[in-house]
């Protein structure tokens, strides 16, 4: 302030009035532009020789002449100055606001320089400035705060719910006593390279961040099993173990991770970021190189899942799974003319567990396509076992995942597997849903429309429950429409129920669809389905989903004559086909 160069600026600075810098600048013109009109004043004040009307009159000439200097003299210099008070008030605003200063950069001059340098040093220095805000010093990382941006910005544009996020907290064990015996050095160069393996070497999808001290957190997306969280749960802990060599020393270090997962543990970041390091503090993790999901009940569920999961891979192999066939009758007559095919599980850890709970385990997974595969071929061999022992030939309906649809070769698939088994395929039927032909009903439609080709029947399961659109039923070659067991159940009680169970009767009429109605429990819904025109009826009124040998006692025809009994016997031994015949499947994978 003391430099010589500012003594006018120091001194106008002083003055209270007026306030802003445009204002002395305009004040200090203003007094210059009447230099002229106060000399000539006082020119004529001590002089006598001009005569009063002559001194009025130049006066007043010099006085108009004055004010009209100065206003134009004032008027332009408010527009020179302006850029200073721009780049003023763009700092200002930068300040206040964080916004970046929008100003004209084309001039050259030194007003046109302040704007320039003015924008381009406020941007860089932004730049560090965010930097500094939102990394981390020593490991180069995200910190915290854009952790949590990013974390929320991905939760909230997750495709669905069947989407995990998994957030990892992560520590360094024993970090303090490296800190301790080897300096803080070596603990900062630790702290770097596990950074750096921890980005390198986590996966795909990953996003590391430091928390602080020795701890960091790890968010994955594009998750969709559990056992996908624990494997990469798995890769971040064993990419901590090989040595680090720091400065010639050979540091091994172990770590622990605390696993929340959203949907389950939270849908915001906070919880879920919260609920990880609750996971990580718990006293089960004492042991290094250990993970532990968030919650003893989810961990439980989580665990029982991952179980199930891991189960699941080894089912088919191990041969748990065998099929029951539940009975389609005629609603008119009870004759049975179709059964549909349902898939066990029985494992020797998890008992018997429902198509409802291992089905979705197997699509998310992508086992279902062997699963079904199998399913099917085992439906069509038992379909065919049944009519070469001499039994009345029946439709079976199998049911189709939509994963199987989406496989490109399924047309062929189906072909091969009634070749290999014999059955005609007039005998087989494919049970789709609706949703299935929703998701990719350009693809859905070619698929189904092969199936067809081929002379399978095709039935839309579940109808009702879904979109229901009725312009898919009269593109999509569907020949029986099965109404879901929810409107079913209370078809008799409820008019809604029933009023929707009528429409869709009189909607399959219409367009010439076969109709069965599903889970059909008491003699009432039987009555009300048959006096709407239901062709067919499947549920425990009639039948549960049995065994096998059962179903070939429903089919068997009339008891034959006493002294044939030992016959009747052999005939009904061969009507069952193991149920674990992967042997069968071994054969059927490699045609001779
Ligand atoms: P879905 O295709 O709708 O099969 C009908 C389900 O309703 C079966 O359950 C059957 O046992 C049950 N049900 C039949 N009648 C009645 C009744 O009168 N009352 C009651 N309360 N229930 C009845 P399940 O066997 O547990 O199968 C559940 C679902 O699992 C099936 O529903 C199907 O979506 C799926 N699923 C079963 N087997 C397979 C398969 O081989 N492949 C595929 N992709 N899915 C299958
Ligand atoms: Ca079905
Ligand atoms: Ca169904």
């Amino acid at each position: 302030m003391n430099s010589p160069n500012l003594w006018l600026y120091s001194s106008l600075s002083r003055l209270q009035q007026p306030k802003s810098y445009k204002g002395k600048i305009m004040l200090v013109a203003f007094v210059g532009t009447h230099i002229p009109l106060l000399t000539l004043l006082l020119y004529f004040l001590i002089s006598n020789s001009f005569s009063l009307e002559m001194t009025i009159r130049v006066l007043v000439i010099a006085l108009v002449a004055t004010l009209v200097g100065t206003g134009c003299t004032l008027c332009a210099l408010h527009h020179l100055l302006l850029p200073v008070s721009l780049t003023s008030r763009a700092l200002q605003s930068y300040l206040r606001e964080k916004k970046l200063p929008q100003l004209p950069t084309q001039f050259t001059d030194e007003a046109g320089t302040l704007m320039t340098d003015t924008v381009q040093t406020i941007k860089k220095l932004d730049v560090v400035i965010q930097r500094l805000t939102d990394y981390d010093d020593l490991t180069d990382l995200p910190n915290r705060d854009l952790f949590r941006n990013y974390c929320q910005k991905t939760l909230i544009n997750l495709p669905n719910d069947k989407h995990l996020f998994a957030v990892i907290a992560l520590n360094i064990n024993n970090f303090r006593s490296i800190n301790n015996t080897l300096g803080a050095r070596i603990g900062d160069l630790l702290l770097k390279a596990v950074a750096e393996r921890l980005v390198t070497n986590g996966g795909q999808n990953n996003y590391v961040c430091r928390l602080g001290n020795d701890e960091f957190a790890i968010a994955i997306s594009h998750l969709t099993t559990i056992e996908a969280v624990t494997e990469r749960a798995e890769t971040l802990l064993k990419t901590l173990l090989p040595a680090f060599i720091l400065e010639g020393k050979e540091i091994y270090i172990s770590a622990s991770l605390g696993i929340a997962v959203s949907p389950n543990d939270g849908s915001h970041i906070d919880s879920l970021l919260q609920n990880a390091t609750t996971a990580l503090n718990q006293p089960q993790r004492c042991e290094p190189n250990r993970y532990q999901f968030y919650g003893s009940e989810m961990n439980a569920q989580l665990q029982k899942r991952l179980l199930m999961e891991n189960q699941l891979r080894q089912a088919l192999e191990r041969g748990e799974f065998f099929l029951h066939y539940q009975p389609r009758v005629k609603a008119h007559t009870g004759q049975v003319v179709a059964v549909e095919a349902l898939l066990r599980w029985h494992n020797p850890i998890l008992g018997m567990v429902s198509p409802a709970v291992f089905i979705p385990i197997a699509e998310a997974n992508g086992l279902i396509g062997e699963i079904g595969e199998w399913a099917l071929y085992i439906a069509c061999a038992q379909n065919k076992a049944w009519q070469s022992a001499g039994l009345p030939p029946i439709r079976m309906s199998v049911n189709l995942s939509a994963q199987q649809v989406k496989q490109p070769n399924l047309a062929e698939q189906v072909s091969q597997i009634l070749e290999k088994t014999g059955l005609d395929v007039a005998y087989l039927e494919l049970e789709v849903t609706e949703s299935l032909m929703m998701e990719n009903v350009q693809q859905a439609l070619a698929t189904l429309q092969q199936l067809h080709e081929l002379g399978i029947m095709l039935a839309l399961d579940d109808f009702g429950t879904g979109y229901s659109s009725l312009s898919y039923l009269r593109h999509f070659p569907i020949d029986t429409l099965k109404i879901d067991r929810s409107f079913v159940t209370d078809v008799v009680t409820n008019l809604d129920n029933s009023a929707i169970t009528n429409a869709i009767i009189a909607l399959a009429k219409s367009l010439y669809l076969n109709i069965t109605a599903e889970g059909v429990e008491t003699q009432e819904q039987l009555e009300y389905l048959q006096a709407q025109g239901c062709h067919e009826i499947q549920g425990y009124y009639f039948s549960p989903p049995i065994p096998a040998e059962a179903i070939a006692d429903f089919l068997q025809p009339p008891p034959l004559p006493l002294s044939d009994n030992s016959q009747e016997y052999n005939q009904r031994s061969l009507t069952h086909i193991t149920p674990t015949p992967i042997s069968q499947l071994v054969h059927y994978h490699s045609p001779d």
